[in-house]
């Protein structure tokens, strides 16, 4: 792993107990994927890392503008090309007050977790079974802070009900996932809701919206509610850890006739292509 400056075992990583990212989920996180040593839209989720930070008031550092390149050598020290990479930012440790702290240095962290490579089991479209949760998450949920409380809750409801991952709504007008964002299909048209405020501004999303509008899908950036949801031709999660996932169960009620559908199948096979291309991979 990296940590302020140092590659070392984690055996040697020593984290402030008063870093500011532990007391108050003061600081930003990325997750993103190498696969044959790239990291996919590496240069997107820097950018993003640090509209985060800025939102937090965080200074960018050198060291947050090297992380591309300080995460190229953790790979390659640790043999590992197919890899889920994590970054985390915080505002630095400082004796336990609420407000920010004088000089603060910011704690860089990069972890890494081996992946099976692409050619493997995400080749393959997964249909998964979701649940809908309130979304009880603060409203600057467009700033990727460390302040996961009610996603760990809505993931840990999801898995007790023998689910995969739970769609959060607010007031009966979906949001996103509590690890991806949400699209649907219905009468041929992809639809899901603007990237505003109240969600994360997915970098999976981003792309397979891309690549819907270059294989002439028609696109609808609106929000849509917890009706037009289930009885959507087809449900479908974006995320870095996810790709692209068909739901085949809402609430143990099939979306559709309960598998995955055609413009799922396709989003998919264009994410899958187009990783590969720009791994170097193809
Ligand atoms: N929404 C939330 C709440 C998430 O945690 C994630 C995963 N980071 C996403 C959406 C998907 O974003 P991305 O495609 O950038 O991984």
């Amino acid at each position: 792993m990296y940590l302020n400056g140092r590659f070392l075992p984690r055996s040697e990583a020593r984290l402030d107990v008063e870093d500011r990212g532990a007391l108050f989920a003061d600081g930003v996180y990325e997750v993103l994927r190498a696969y044959g040593s790239r990291l996919y839209l590496a240069d997107e989720h820097l950018a993003r890392l640090k509209r985060s930070l800025a939102a937090l008031h965080i200074q960018t550092t050198a060291e947050v503008d090297r992380l591309i390149e300080i995460t190229a050598e953790l790979l390659d020290r640790d043999a590992r090309p197919e890899a889920q990479v994590y970054w985390q930012v915080t505002r630095g440790a400082a004796p336990r007050a609420r407000g920010f702290p004088e000089n603060p240095r910011p704690t860089v962290l990069v972890l890494s977790w081996p992946i099976e490579p692409l050619a493997a089991h995400e080749q393959h479209l997964a249909g998964v079974r979701a649940i809908l949760q309130p979304d009880r998450r603060w409203g600057r949920c467009w700033i990727k802070s460390l302040m996961l409380l009610d996603n760990v809750l809505a993931a840990q409801a999801a898995a007790e009900a023998g689910a995969d991952e739970a769609i959060y709504h607010r007031d009966g007008i979906v949001t996103e996932g509590s690890a991806t964002n949400v699209l649907i299909a219905h009468r041929g048209r992809l639809i899901t809701r603007p990237a505003d405020e109240a969600i994360l501004a997915g970098i999976t999303r981003a792309r397979v919206l891309e690549l819907a509008v270059e294989a002439g899908l028609p696109v609808e950036q609106r929000p849509f509610d917890t009706g037009e949801l289930a009885g959507a031709d087809e449900v479908m999660l974006t995320g870095t850890s996810t790709n692209v996932a068909a739901v085949t169960h809402l609430d143990n009620r099939p979306i559709a006739d309960g598998h995955p559908g055609p413009m799922a199948r396709q989003l998919h096979a264009a994410l899958i292509a187009d990783i590969l291309r720009y791994c170097g991979l193809a």
